[in-house]
Formats: C-alpha cells, sequence, structure tokens
C-alpha cells in the first residue's frame, strides 16, 4: 500500500449499524471508506473506485458475499483486492467455506472495534507477502 495516500476500503454490508461501526473503525485506522449495501451495488462501486481492500458480509439480499467473492475472484479486474469476510459463522465448517469462495481471510462479527484494525492490517500482510511468493 503507498503510504502517500489513504488506503481505500469498500465495506460491502446491508445492516446499517454494522456498517456505521466498520466505517468508524476503518476511518479512525486511517482509511478512505467507500460502502455497498449489496453485491450489485458493490459491483457498481467496483467501476468506479478500485479499492486495497474489501471487507465483505457474507448475509446480503439477494446474491450473497460468497458468490460475490467467487465472482470477483473469478475477473481479472478484481482478482488481486484482498476480500476479508465479516462473518457471524464462527464455526470451522463455515470459515472453510469462506477461505474456499477465495475470501483471504475473516474477521468474526461482532466486531471487537479495539483489535478490528490489527486484524485487518495482519490478514493483509499475510495476503502481500503470499503474493511475493508467487
Ligand atoms: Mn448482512
Amino acid at each position: 500500500m503507498p503510504t502517500d495516500r489513504r488506503p481505500l476500503a469498500l465495506i460491502v454490508e446491508d445492516h446499517p449499524a454494522n456498517l456505521m461501526l466498520v466505517q468508524a473503525v476503518l476511518e479512525r485506522a486511517g482509511y478512505v471508506v467507500a460502502a455497498a449495501r449489496s453485491a450489485e451495488e458493490a459491483l457498481d462501486r467496483l467501476h468506479q473506485v478500485k479499492p486495497d481492500v474489501i471487507l465483505m458480509d457474507i448475509q446480503l439480499p439477494g446474491q450473497d458475499g460468497l458468490a460475490l467473492t467467487r465472482q470477483l475472484k473469478a475477473d481479472p479486474a478484481t482478482a488481486a483486492i484482498p476480500v476479508v469476510a465479516l462473518t457471524a459463522h464462527a464455526m470451522k465448517g463455515d470459515r472453510q467455506r469462506v477461505l474456499s469462495a477465495g475470501c483471504d481471510g475473516y474477521i468474526a462479527k461482532p466486531i471487537n472495534t479495539r483489535t478490528f484494525a490489527t486484524e485487518l492490517a495482519t490478514i493483509l500482510r499475510t495476503c502481500r507477502n503470499a503474493g511475493q511468493e508467487e
């Protein structure tokens, strides 16, 4: 991530309170935030902006977050953008489902506002290291 500009995060989340909370935490951590409330809105935004990371709710009206992630990872224009799932499902099988859909990591909901930015930074560092090994 270049240091001469603030990183851009796209939050895909249909629940207004969750969106506001994640947005506030990310802005405090130095991010500029774009928001989408559905997969359709997210695809629209992605025609306009190229985020450094996408925070992806799984349960969305219409196309869900896993299907959207698969779609983004299959498209060369968006495949390299790290996708971090925001998942209420803490079960091991659900984590596997999230990762096999192409998410680069996940953060459990309800989010911990004190540790969220650090958790995200750790996931993004892992993504960058994986990218360098290729
Ligand atoms: Mn939701």
